[in-house]
């Protein structure tokens, strides 16, 4: 069975839309785009003329990011952050009312907003909270069986917000148990702070395999909203039918390709380096305070933590300045807290808010 056929008819039946700057190059006298014929603002501190629409996939970002990922270009879309390829793959593979997705709670929480946002059904395969809330890796096959209208498993790795990796071995018996029925979407949004090689080679093997990409979170820039979205030609292609025509904004590209020109990417690694340490730092900050009744150290930047009196540390650390994310409407966390690792001052700053905590009568 074809991966395409796993697709919507509606999907593969549509025409796409073809953009204006997509049918010709952006050179010479353009009056095909109904642009005005010179910018109001000739510089904004980037070599962008914003009167005219962006490349929609630019070359020259898709070319580096090619390279950084160790991917074929025609392997890459990039998105408004990897949030659009969750969206865009879950309106592509789900029929509404009739298809699809598995999670694994706790975790990221767009894959459920994706899927209530296409009317697509939802299988919670449960982690498992005595075990770390390790990956229920049987159920995940079992459930992948048992429910035909699967089409999308989401997995993440590391997790958030438990930090956990998934194993290439279970990822390869998911991927062939998975074949004819549905995509495994592995999210590597963190995978760069982990021990762990990226699964993105594998994509040209495993033509269900797609791997999710960020500029948000090693690259610190979030801010930016560019995520990449690594697949086979065909899923690529797919998806393509769905996105916005422009989907990055000019300033976004141009920004985009500055972050991975080389002097920036040797300051990324120097800042992985620093926060390697400042987890350390922040490790040991929480480390001996009896408060503090499991950590799971996880493979990210951040920590997950569970506490006694969950709201109520919240709140007094947050009245020191010093914001953590808590998950009080979240049953199978409500006594979890999550630390990102910050700079060594707001590690201090943190250390010194428990010390002040354990120190109330
Ligand atoms: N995946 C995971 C696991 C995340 O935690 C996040 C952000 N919190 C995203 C994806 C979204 O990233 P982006 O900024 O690229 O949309």
């Amino acid at each position: 069975m074809s991966i395409e056929s796993l697709a919507r008819p509606d999907i593969l039946a549509m025409k796409p839309y073809s953009s204006a700057r997509k049918e010709a190059p952006a050179s010479g006298i353009l009056l095909n785009a109904n642009e005005a014929p010179a910018p109001l603002l000739d510089e904004v501190g980037l070599a962008v003329g914003l009167n005219r629409y962006p490349d929609p996939q630019p070359a020259e970002l898709i070319r580096r990011l090619a390279v950084l990922y160790g991917v074929p270009h025609d392997h890459l879309l990039a998105t408004r952050g990897s949030d659009e390829g969750i969206d865009l793959l879950t309106r592509v593979f789900c029929r509404a009312g009739r298809d699809a997705i598995l999670h694994c709670p706790p975790t990221f929480g767009m894959y459920r907003i994706a899927a209530q946002a296409q009317g697509a059904g939802i299988v919670s395969v449960a982690r498992e909270p005595g075990r770390g809330f390790a990956l229920d890796e049987t159920a995940v096959l079992a459930a992948l069986a048992e429910h035909p209208s699967i089409r999308i498993v989401f997995l993440t790795s590391p997790n958030n917000p438990t930090g956990d990796l998934v194993s290439v071995e279970f990822l390869r018996r998911l991927l062939d148990a998975a074949r004819g029925q549905a995509l495994v979407v592995l999210d590597e949004a963190y995978i760069e702070f982990s021990s762990a090689e990226s699964a993105a080679a594998l994509v040209a093997s495993h033509e269900n395999l797609v791997v999710l990409r960020t500029l948000s979170k090693a690259w610190a820039s979030a801010g930016l909203r560019c995520g990449l979205v690594i697949a086979n030609p065909t899923v690529i292609a797919l998806l393509q039918r769905v996105i916005a025509p422009y989907p990055l904004p000019g300033p976004v590209i141009a920004l985009a390709l500055r972050v991975v020109e080389p002097d920036i990417m040797e300051r990324q690694r120097q800042l992985l380096a620093t926060l390697r340490d400042n987890k350390h730092a922040l490790l040991r900050a929480l480390e001996g305070r009896e408060f503090i009744l499991e950590r799971l150290p996880g493979e990210a930047n951040f920590v997950l933590i569970r506490v006694e009196r969950a709201t109520e540390l919240l709140g007094f650390c947050a009245a020191k300045g010093i914001v953590l994310r808590g998950f009080a409407g979240d049953p199978a966390l409500r006594d979890w807290l999550r630390i990102t690792v910050g700079s060594g001052d707001e590690i201090s700053a943190l250390s010194a808010a428990l010390d002040a905590w354990e120190a109330l009568p």
